[in-house]
């Protein structure tokens, strides 16, 4: 094996210093250590499977129960199963029987088809021409091999075109992007002092899942979504977005799809890049507002008068908040969530008053429980000298509670935290893990995000209408993402590199940079 295959056992924030002990560990000899895939998103991943369980567990089995995502397409009709009508597949695979995204035929497929090689590459080396900060990056492998998974760290290549040729031999399920390193990654172990080795730069990245919202969504909970709670989602990243913009100055933010459930934020300016952890521990914590687990009781304990940043926080949510909150998910339908909402309200007699008002009218809308509480208080139910400040405040606190977004913002203190790549495919759902365009936020459907699966398919309808129109001089110009539904995630990727790489350029050297590209694009 060219390199090591080497899982590492801190399955929180891997330091240097901790990796380094390891010893190279076989790839068989790693399968019980569940912390091999722990670094992100773990419980997305099919790997904690215990020894014994191993051998026969298939992953559209292991997901089975987490994942009703109906474009899996294991529900197809089992009548196509082994179709070998003229209308069949034409490409090497009949993935009406491969169903996983995760297939290794599937995945070969994608990464040499679909997967944007050059724009990542670009969008990380920040120049046309390789430099360290791609030489030095570390990209994390996550490789299925029949009897469970591993995780692969440390691995680094000099050139976009390397990285695609080791991606198409291991054939990863997915891959994560860490830090720039002093040294090459590779040869961490070779270095006569360990402290040469150290992180450098990454993106300042954050994290949004909607599994955190599982106290106030009703429509969904564990790894299930909509397009009624992806609004928290669409609500988070306008108020994170603006603050990153506004408050700190920051210009190239790029939102990705996770492929099930949430959303990430690479801010890729190169100031953002530089920061250490003390400084990204400053903003995660300034953007990080709602505190506490899904039992604790009040999540919001902010400052009077409101800091500027939560002022227009409101701004931005409250809209949402009647519409997408109170409307749509009605949280405090049940008697039971109504008493939440009632042990976040300062006036003890006026909460006998809604409570009296709520269980005479069973079923009462959200919408109108919240309208009760100031018509009660105007009318005079709360006490003699109810403090209208204080309900105003706690009005704006629950607004906050039910809108704010929730990081996880272990992801944005640590600069050597590793997160899960742009376009890579989500193995429980087959989606890609594409771009969000922040100017159509609004219209981004997460159920329709192209499936590895449903790309391949397109491939093979665009060469049929090929063949009847006879258009093949057009068909010999355009690269597979540009015949599929993945064409405009992949145009935004490459403006949003573009844009990038222009900030980045030397003065001195920007002619001539911009001579070469205008030949490359
Ligand atoms: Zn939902």
């Amino acid at each position: 094996m060219p390199h090591s295959i080497s899982p590492e056992t801190d399955n929180q924030n891997p330091t240097v210093e901790e990796t380094m002990a390891d010893a190279p560990t076989r790839a068989d000899e790693s399968q019980d250590n569940d912390d091999d895939i722990t670094m992100a998103e773990a419980n997305a991943l099919p790997v904690p499977v215990k020894e014994e369980d191993k051998k026969d567990v298939k992953l559209d089995e292991l997901f089975a129960d987490v994942d009703s995502d109906d474009e899996f397409p294991s529900s197809r009709p089992a009548e196509n199963k082994f179709s070998s009508s003229p209308e069949a597949p034409t490409s090497p695979i009949d993935r009406t029987v491969s169903v996983k995204a995760s297939d290794p035929d599937i995945m070969r497929m994608f990464y040499q088809r679909f997967f944007p090689w050059r724009y990542l590459f670009q969008w990380l080396n920040h120049s046309p021409t390789p430099t360290n900060d791609f030489g030095h990056r570390e990209f994390a492998f996550t490789l299925s091999r029949g009897d469970g998974d591993i995780y692969s760290r440390y691995n680094s290549f000099p050139s976009a075109d390397l990285l695609r040729k080791d991606v198409l031999r291991q054939l990863p399920t997915r891959f994560e992007i860490g830090p720039v390193y002093t040294t090459n990654p590779r040869d961490r172990k070779t270095l006569r002092n360990l402290n040469a080795f150290k992180p450098l730069s990454k993106e300042l990245c954050f994290d949004i899942d909607l599994t955190d919202y599982d106290d106030i969504r009703t429509c969904c909970d564990k790894a299930n979504i909509c397009n009624r709670c992806w609004q928290f989602i669409t609500m988070a990243i306008k108020v994170v977005d603006v603050a990153l913009r506004d408050d700190f100055g920051f210009k190239h933010i790029m939102w990705v799809y996770s492929g099930r459930r949430g959303a990430h934020a690479w801010v890729c300016d190169k100031k953002a890049r530089t920061m250490d952890d003390q400084k990204r521990r400053a903003i995660a914590g300034y953007l990080d507002v709602i505190r506490g687990g899904a039992q604790s009781g009040k999540k919001v304990n902010v400052w009077r008068p409101l800091h500027p940043h939560l002022s227009r926080s409101l701004n931005i949510l409250a809209p949402h908040f009647q519409e997408d909150v109170l409307e749509a998910q009605d949280p405090w339908a049940s008697s039971e969530r109504a008493e939440h909402l009632l042990s976040l309200l300062p006036d003890k007699a006026l909460n006998d008053s809604l409570r009296k008002k709520w269980d005479s009218s069973p079923g009462r809308a959200s919408t109108s429980k919240w309208a009760d509480i100031d018509s009660l208080a105007r009318s005079g139910s709360g006490s003699k000298n109810l403090d209208t400040k204080a309900l105003l405040d706690a009005k704006q606190d629950i607004v906050l509670e039910y809108t704010y977004p929730r990081l996880d913002i272990e992801v944005s203190k640590k600069l050597n935290h590793l997160l899960k790549s742009p376009f890579v495919v989500h193995p429980g759902t087959g989606r890609v893990c594409v771009p969000i365009d922040t100017r159509k936020l609004e219209d981004f459907d997460p159920l329709g995000v192209p499936t590895v699966q449903g790309l391949l398919e397109e491939i093979d309808a665009w060469k049929a209408d090929d063949g009847e129109d006879g258009s093949e001089d057009k068909a010999k110009n355009l690269q597979d993402w540009e015949k599929t539904s993945l064409r405009p995630y992949v145009e935004y990727f490459r403006s949003f590199v573009l844009a990038l790489m222009k900030d980045e350029r030397d003065p001195k050297i920007k002619r001539e940079r911009e001579e070469s590209e205008a030949m490359e694009f």
